[in-house]
């Protein structure tokens, strides 16, 4: 490709999606690469979804500020780009000495930081607020809430697509070279060049900050495991449910409600060194039980629909092994780069926030002509299942595709699998639809909606079905037809 971008992102995940639509708001040509088929296909697409409040973070750490300004402004950037979101607030619960020791430590941090209305409360005031939580007294923090982690990443990359970015899906960054000023990216798909570089690969942001001549980073992948509970005990559950800290500050396995209305009980930690080891394990899934029966009294076998892990790109300290800050970095010995590394757990809550210094770092060396025809507004897929009859009735009779439902579980029709075909990202994959729309996310795991998905898939991108994949490349479902 001949055309030279003002700035390459590396990565489409919640943050690479959120520094494009932070660039889009200036006169600025941007592009970006990810070697995925989709947005959202690694950590961002595999965490708690949970808006954190900032209390665990060290006071004045960038996890510390990204996440009380990015927990701050959620209300206004879920209506501005149609995000599921409910602020439901959090308890972190304790039953013993040593618990009640570490929650008034954190609420001294978490005050310090910044975070509202932090408060310990008693068993009564915990079982007013959830009856169904564990724990003899917790920590009640009201800012805390809930999101749609995949159509939040959405929403930001079709935004940013939108006011005018480009997108390269299946372009993995293979190789940089700088040559008279101007980044060379070459991909396995092609060539790139970029005035700017900025890196936003997760968990391959260690070995991408090498390839852009910033060495000395080490990412250490922290997996967690989860398992997703039927919508059926989601009424029971009205904000998620967080055991005491340990001294580290980490926390161990919690009941999460979903804005979908089911409930994930983990994740648990596991050091792995594969970064694409996306396996739950037995033993985990025991450990999930045992910790997650304490957080939340539905924990049964009969409500476990499916299981799923994600890994947290964590930036360790060589020497000392211990969890470093988020690295957001502009050096001399790279020109024209902004490194992100190291971005864990917040990295949610504190896109925006981590987006907006990336472009502060771009502004302290070009000046930015704002884009006056940036429009920060995105409309989502209309949720059919959530209409009042009187709005589903109006809506079949405008487009009968309403009255087709794909997806039995979730009251999916074939209008919304439509709209998330033809998703301004352009959408290929099974799980493409599946994080738009919620098909194949009910009770059946899509047993009875997949293969008419797939026909689907097949009919509105004239595809064979040999061709349609189920996330990545490499995960082709079919060999060809059963019958003829
Ligand atoms: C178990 C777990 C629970 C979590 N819970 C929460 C939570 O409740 N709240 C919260 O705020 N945060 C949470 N997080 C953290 C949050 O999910 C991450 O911080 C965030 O998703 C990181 O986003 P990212 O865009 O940096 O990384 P990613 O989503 O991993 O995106 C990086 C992208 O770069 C692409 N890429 C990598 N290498 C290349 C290459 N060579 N060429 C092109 N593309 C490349 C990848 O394919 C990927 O799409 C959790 C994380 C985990 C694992």
């Amino acid at each position: 490709m001949n055309q030279v971008y003002d700035v390459i992102i590396i990565g489409a995940g919640v943050v690479g999606s959120a520094v494009a639509r932070e660039f889009a708001r200036y006169r600025l040509k941007v592009g970006v690469l990810e070697k995925e088929l989709d947005v959202c296909c690694e950590t961002s697409g595999r965490n708690s979804g949970v808006l954190h409040g900032g209390f665990t973070y060290k006071t004045g750490s960038l996890k510390a500020k990204c996440s009380v300004e990015g927990n701050a402004e959620f209300d206004q950037v879920a209506a501005e780009l149609d995000v599921p979101f409910k602020r439901t607030g959090k308890v972190v619960v304790g039953f013993t000495e040593d618990d009640m020791q570490s929650l008034l430590r954190f609420k001294a941090v978490g005050d310090a930081n910044g975070v509202p209305g932090l408060e310990i409360i008693d068993k009564g005031r915990l079982a007013e607020l959830d009856s169904s939580a564990g724990g003899e007294f917790a920590m009640y923090s009201p800012s805390s809430g809930i999101l749609n982690p995949f159509i939040y990443t959405v929403a930001l990359a079709e935004n940013a697509k939108q006011n005018g970015v480009d997108f390269y899906f299946g372009n993995e960054v293979l190789s940089v070279q700088r040559k008279n000023e101007i980044y060379e990216i070459a991909t396995g798909e092609s060539f790139y060049k970029a005035r700017w570089v900025v890196n936003c690969a997760g968990l391959n942001s260690a070995k991408i900050s090498s390839m852009l001549g910033i060495d000395g980073y080490t990412i250490g992948g922290f997996k967690g495991e989860y398992f997703v509970l039927d919508k059926k005990v989601g009424k029971y559950l009205n904000m998620p449910v967080y055991p005491a800290p340990g001294s580290n500050g980490g926390f161990a396995t919690h009941a999460t409600p979903t804005v979908d209305g089911n409930v994930l009980i983990g994740p648990d930690s596991t050091l792995v060194a594969d970064f694409e080891d996306y396996g739950v394990t037995p033993a985990a899934l025991k450990g999930l039980i045992v910790d997650g029966a304490k957080m939340f009294n539905h924990v049964k076998r009969e409500h476990f629909i499916r299981n799923f892990s994600g890994i947290r790109p964590k930036l360790i300290d060589k020497e000392t092994k211990q969890v470093l800050d988020f690295v957001v970095e502009s050096r001399s010995e790279a020109p024209n780069v902004i490194n992100l590394v190291g971005i864990e757990s917040p990295g949610i809550t504190s896109a925006l926030p981590l987006a907006r210094r990336t472009v502060a770092l771009f502004k302290d060396q070009e000046r930015l002509i704002p884009n006056e025809k940036f429009n920060p507004r995105r409309q989502g897929i209309l949720c059919f299942a959530k209409q009042s009859d009187a709005i589903k009735k109006e809506l079949i009779e405008q487009d009968p595709n309403y009255g087709e439902i794909i997806c039995r579980c979730e009251t999916v029709t074939k209008a919304e699998i439509l709209q998330a075909i033809h998703n301004c990202l352009g959408v290929t994959t099974v799980t493409g639809i599946k994080n738009r729309t919620r098909a194949m996310m009910g009770r059946c795991q899509g047993g009875y909606c997949e293969t008419r998905i797939v026909q689907l898939l097949q009919q509105e991108l004239h595809k064979q079905e040999t061709d349609i994949v189920y996330s990545r490349s490499g995960s082709e479902m079919f060999t060809g037809k059963v019958r003829i």
